[in-house]
């Protein structure tokens, strides 16, 4: 039975159901997830986010053109946590060109996203922008340049979806900021070294605030969808050049999953971002953008039955980046 259900952003009237390029794919992967083992476990070190079903399970698929579909709860918003990172960063690139990465590095850190041990010896400058130390760099760049980072990451994931619902849940905020103390310390210890621009408690809310965006797996593939097309928003302007697009797919590649990045590319071999709230993008360049949200999460911060349904994404169509 197909579950498969689509929307059109434009006006053009949607097609039947289920007649998508990768309709029956999809439609297949989720019942393969309904009989995982173990579904993980969500995130407890953020209290609002512990109470999601590790069994619930959504995916989407976005092509170039604007058309979504997917199955399973696909249209339900959840947490963006740290895929957030990802428009903050085409923010500050498409704002600032290079600039950013004198703060930032682009290696893979091989350690946990919110580590402290890498910090010291590297001088305050963080390994990439998608672990914390990075993305806390990133926000703070991008603070400066516009004076509302969390606004601006808010305001592009809504015009590239095309849902102007999509906000920040200030309840997820409080909450991270409650237990905030290892991204305090990440944030001190780099103003330590002065490779952060404001006052440590406006950059903890404003990261906190980016972090707590809810939206669906629909919202995010559709919004990550300049990254398919070579840096080219929805409405065909440039936010990126096609050689930013280039980089930031890279350092998601390589970055993208912190310390399980190297084995997300032997499995899925796509660039991709995950988030503690479950969800994880992923960029097939110039044919689609997927998103994946299932709250169970693995050791290392990221979903696993997204990690898992985005392998087989990769291994039934034999697309990929390799
Ligand atoms: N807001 C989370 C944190 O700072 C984001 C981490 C994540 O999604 N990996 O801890």
């Amino acid at each position: 039975m197909s579950h498969t259900s689509a929307v059109a952003r434009a006006s053009s009237p949607a097609p039947p159901s289920g007649s998508h390029r990768f309709s029956s794919v999809i439609n297949q992967i989720a019942e393969e997830m309904n009989t995982l083992d173990d579904h993980g476990t969500p995130a407890d070190y953020i209290p609002m986010l512990a109470d999601a079903d590790p069994r619930r399970f959504g995916m989407a698929v976005a092509e170039p053109d604007g058309t979504v579909y997917g199955v399973g709860d696909w249209r339900q918003p959840f947490s963006t946590q740290s895929i957030s990172k990802v428009f903050a960063l085409a923010l500050a690139l498409s704002l600032d060109g290079g600039q950013l990465w004198q703060g930032v590095g682009r290696e893979p850190s091989g350690n946990p996203f919110n580590s402290l041990v890498q910090l010291e010896y590297e001088n305050g400058i963080p390994r990439n922008p998608f672990i914390n130390a990075g993305a806390l760099v990133v926000t703070d760049r991008l603070q400066v340049l516009t004076g509302d980072a969390a606004g601006q990451v808010r305001d592009l994931l809504r015009t590239e979806s095309g849902n102007a619902a999509i906000d920040f849940v200030p309840q997820v905020a409080a909450s991270e900021a409650a237990y905030g103390d290892r991204n305090a310390a990440l944030a001190h210890f780099m103003a330590s070294y002065g490779n952060i621009t404001l006052p440590v408690p406006a950059l903890l809310a404003a990261y906190f605030r980016q972090c707590s965006i809810e939206a669906s797996c629909a919202d995010l593939a559709l919004a990550a969808g300049f990254l398919a097309r070579g840096g080219v928003r929805a409405d065909g302007a440039a936010l990126l050049s096609r050689s930013q697009a280039k980089q930031v797919n890279a350092v998601m590649l390589t970055c993208g999953t912190y310390d399980a990045a190297g084995e997300f590319a032997y499995r899925v071999g796509l660039p991709g971002k995950s988030g503690v709230g479950g969800g994880i993008i992923a960029i097939v360049p110039g044919v689609c953008t997927l998103c994946v949200w299932s709250p169970g999460l693995d050791k290392r911060g990221n979903s696993v039955a997204g990690v898992s349904a985005l392998d087989r994404f990769t291994t039934l169509t034999g697309l990929s980046v390799f």
